[in-house]
């Protein structure tokens, strides 16, 4: 049966501890029920004498060379939002105000599958009115170099991502998602970062991936993993591209309906499509999206969704 699917929100407060990867400091996320049509906002606790508030929306991205920054108004910046924002994605997470604590959200494995935990802990509410999607009309796509990146007409959502890399460790992958709440746990949400042990010492060297280790990244030196304990999946290089996209289109400040294709695509790319999507108003629309539930559990889940809007 096809339903209007309702907006979500998280049923309760709840929090997760961990490290920056770049400053190396403690820093805790707790993610507070909002109302619908709120957005995702990030709140930092720990500045008081400006506007904290910075809306996770593509046009507030700065700084993403080495992962998305979020900057307000007030100069206020928060970075590394991307694998939240990829569990919000996932996981249909419409509308919450994620206080952080310090400039830089938790890295803690390296994934998105502890922020995926976090929320299915206190579980989700549905809101009214309806959840909307921005419907992509005809192929826009982003390139620099021999990068691409670029979203086509398609009747679901899914990631079309390749890779290649010198390194034999990591190679040339293509992988291809249809993602839903259903598949984004075991496709996308458990593949980790990874970087190069040269680029880490780099960094380093710079005072930046301070808190960084095998504990939450795959490290690979030449043709060889650092990790002890090996991949997650044989192709979670091409994996991890495909999340952090996912998270990175999140910020279109609505879930997209069509087909995402990235080759060699990062951060910047990724963001740099969003721009070019949003100045066509001929290539995007908005629709009211819809989900497919079993027929017995339709009514049950439109009563428990009126219900909660109505709290
Ligand atoms: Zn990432």
């Amino acid at each position: 049966m096809i339903v209007l699917e309702a907006q979500k929100t998280v049923a309760a407060r709840v929090h997760i501890d961990g490290v920056g990867l770049h400053t190396g400091k403690p820093v805790r996320v707790t993610l507070l029920p909002a109302p619908s049509d709120h957005g995702i906002v990030f709140r930092r606790s720990d500045v008081t004498d400006r506007d904290n508030l910075i809306p996770a929306r593509f046009d507030q991205v700065q700084d993403t060379q080495l992962c998305t920054v979020l900057v307000n108004g007030a100069g206020v910046s928060v970075r590394t939002v991307e694998h939240l924002m990829a569990a919000f994605a996932g996981l249909h997470i419409d509308n919450v105000v994620v206080d952080v604590d310090g400039p830089e959200l938790p890295i803690l494995d390296g994934s998105a599958e502890p922020f995926v935990r976090m929320i299915e802990s206190v579980a989700t509410v549905g809101q009214r009115p309806p959840r909307r999607a921005i419907k992509i009309l005809k192929r826009i796509e982003a390139r620099v170099d021999d990068k691409l990146a670029a979203l086509e007409p398609d009747d679901g959502f899914a990631i079309d991502f390749e890779i290649d890399f010198e390194s034999r460790a990591i190679d040339r992958r293509v992988g291809s998602y249809e993602i839903t709440p259903e598949s984004f746990g075991d496709l996308l949400s458990g593949a980790r970062t990874f970087g190069f042990r040269h680029e880490v010492e780099f960094l380093r060297s710079r005072g930046l991936a301070l808190g960084g280790s095998l504990d939450n990244a795959v490290v690979v030196d030449g043709d060889a993993i650092m990790n002890p304990e090996g991949l997650r999946f044989d192709d979670e290089f091409v994996r991890h591209k495909a999340l952090d996209a996912l998270g990175d289109l999140y910020l279109a400040g609505a879930p997209i309906i069509g087909r995402f294709i990235g080759y060699k695509s990062g951060h910047a790319l990724n963001n740099r499509l969003l721009h070019m999507l949003f100045a066509d108003r001929s290539a995007w629309t908005y629709v009211a999206a819809v989900e497919d539930v079993p027929a017995q559990s339709g009514a049950a889940w439109a009563e428990a969704g009126v219900a909660a809007a109505e709290r």
